[in-house]
């Protein structure tokens, strides 16, 4: 038998599990479908996100930056603690148990908002009479027919393979077997200097690896800021103690008993690279595997993204997608308010994603986010701007942290001050760029933030200090 829902969504990530609540606050009759199943071979909702993305990863990161501290910089304040040593499987289940809380309140808020949940691969399967077939495969191989007056299509993506590096996840892995090694590898090689490579890099290195990134680019994280870029590659290297190759083809990964034996070329010509352990992190490509768009004719772009327009819509009317399998950045909360605004178009609202003002964090230590222009963007666009830089050294909280490195940078027009662009190397600078993001998109000023009241002492006195900066007239520096 058929179940009929107003609205059907595939996938149950950030993209598809806030969709979905969305679309049942507003009155929608839900399902969701998901296919995850985690290491306990149970169902975990939230897709790449919640099971093996940001969460667990930022929870690896803060626990590895707390054995750093402990190991380094606690002497300073006076906190003695004896011999340090490490329990990584205690490390391990700390994240898993946040990861089980979070997937859990997935599952909790589905029945909250009444939305059904089925467990199984999605598939189309043609045209319905009002609206679309969707038929769910449970694991153990049962048939379930929905019917969705919408679809929403939020399958994420995963992780780009590269011939020269098949990932085993024993010895070479994606994500899933970065955030999961048992013992901390003597020498780890990761292959991309990305975001993943550098969160992952630092976790494993900061736990007692030789961590070695390989990354085909000559430039160094060309997305961010080219200051940002420049002082980040130097904090990473020489106080982090990551070697980061830049210009670095790998050509061939060969097992050699209990280790790997990385072959690759740069500007030096052929190079090897010994290591016990390969991260391979070099970007990731939509999910559509098996979802038979072709039944009801919605195609994909020459990358394999599902085509959509500004509005999430496809070229079916009733079809939308949402989050990683469409264009844009890869980025939860960019999957998360896509879902909302498909969810309240749906229902007759009006509603979009802002991707001008979409910020960027990297989890390293110190952190960089940003948003808005970069100033070589800028520059390339032939924008009149200032720009105006505080250091975090110069601020009191930030020396009670101890965490004096990096800078906020704001760039601003030249003509009216309009801020374009506000680029953070800093501690806790995924919690500081959002008041830069309210600044982009309530269209203001520096002389707006300028004359904006900031607590003190607060890191957030550095974004008033560089707002001060671009007119040339900071008061602590
Ligand atoms: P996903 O989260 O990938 O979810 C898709 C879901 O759909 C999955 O559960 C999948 O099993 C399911 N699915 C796929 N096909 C079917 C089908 N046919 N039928 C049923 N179910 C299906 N982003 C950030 O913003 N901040 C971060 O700190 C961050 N850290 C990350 C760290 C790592 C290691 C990784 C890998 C990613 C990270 N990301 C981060 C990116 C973020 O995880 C993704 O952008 C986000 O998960 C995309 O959400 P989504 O809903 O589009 O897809
Ligand atoms: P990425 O695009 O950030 O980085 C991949 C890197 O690999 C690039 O620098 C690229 O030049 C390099 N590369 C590509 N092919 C290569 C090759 N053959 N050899 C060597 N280097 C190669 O991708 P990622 O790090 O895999 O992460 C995937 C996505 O997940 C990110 O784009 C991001 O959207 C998301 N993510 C976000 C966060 C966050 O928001 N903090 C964290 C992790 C992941």
């Amino acid at each position: 038998m058929t179940q009929a829902f107003d609205v059907v969504v595939i996938g149950g990530g950030p993209g598809g599990y806030i969709g979905a609540i969305r679309a049942a606050q507003l009155g929608l009759s839900v399902a969701c479908v998901d296919a995850w199943t985690n290491a306990k071979n149970k169902p975990s909702l939230g897709g790449t996100c919640l099971n093996v993305g940001c969460i667990p990863s930022k929870a690896l990161l803060e626990s590895s930056e707390n054995y750093e501290r402990a190991g380094h910089h606690f002497a300073e304040h006076g906190v003695m603690v004896g011999q340090l040593s490490l329990d990584l499987p205690q490390m391990l289940a700390r994240k898993d148990r946040i990861v089980d809380q979070l997937t859990g309140g997935v599952a909790y808020l589905f029945k909250k908002h009444k939305v059904t949940s089925f467990h199984g691969h999605g598939r189309f399967d043609g045209s319905a009479e009002d609206g679309f077939r969707v038929v769910v495969s449970s694991p153990k191989g049962e048939e379930t027919v929905l019917q969705g007056r919408h679809v929403i299509i939020a399958t994420g993506s995963v992780p780009r393979p590269i011939p020269a590096a098949p990932v085993d996840n024993e010895f070479i892995l994606d994500n899933v077997g970065a955030l999961s090694m048992t013992a901390v590898p003597k020498r780890l090689g990761v292959i991309g200097a990305g975001v993943i490579g550098l969160e992952m890099g630092s976790v494993w290195k900061r736990l007692g690896s030789e961590v070695t990134l390989l990354e085909a680019l000559d430039a160094f994280l060309p997305a961010a800021d080219e200051q940002v870029s420049r002082e980040a590659l130097r904090m990473l290297t020489k106080d982090q103690g990551l070697d980061i190759r830049l210009g670095a083809k790998v050509t061939q990964v060969a097992r050699k008993g209990k280790a790997l034996k990385v072959t690759y070329s740069d500007a030096h010509g052929e190079q090897v690279l010994d290591v016990d352990r390969l991260i391979v992190a070099v970007g990731r490509v939509p999910n559509t595997e098996g979802l038979q768009l072709e039944s009801v004719g919605v195609p994909c772009d020459a990358r394999g993204f599902i085509e959509v327009d500004g509005h999430c819509r496809t070229a079916v009317p009733g079809i939308w997608a949402v989050g990683d399998a469409v264009r844009g950045p890869m980025l939860a909360h960019k999957a998360e308010e896509e879902g909302v605004a498909v969810a309240e178009q749906i229902a007759g609202q009006q509603s979009h994603v802002d991707f001008n003002t979409i910020p960027w964090v990297i989890y390293t230590a110190p952190e960089m986010a940003w948003v808005g222009q970069t100033e070589q963007q800028l520059r390339a666009q032939g924008v009149d701007y200032r720009t105006g830089v505080f250091p975090f050294a110069a601020n009191g909280r930030a020396k009670s942290l101890g965490e004096t490195r990096g800078f906020v940078k704001i760039l601003a027009d030249r003509q009216t001050d309009r801020m374009l662009g506000v680029h953070i190397l800093g501690p806790f600078a995924s919690e500081l760029i959002t008041e830069a993001v309210v600044a982009l998109e309530f269209h203001a000023s520096s002389e707006d933030i300028a004359r904006i009241v900031h607590a003190h002492p607060a890191l957030s006195e550095v974004f008033h200090e560089a707002a001060l900066a671009v007119d040339g007239r900071s008061l602590n520096m």
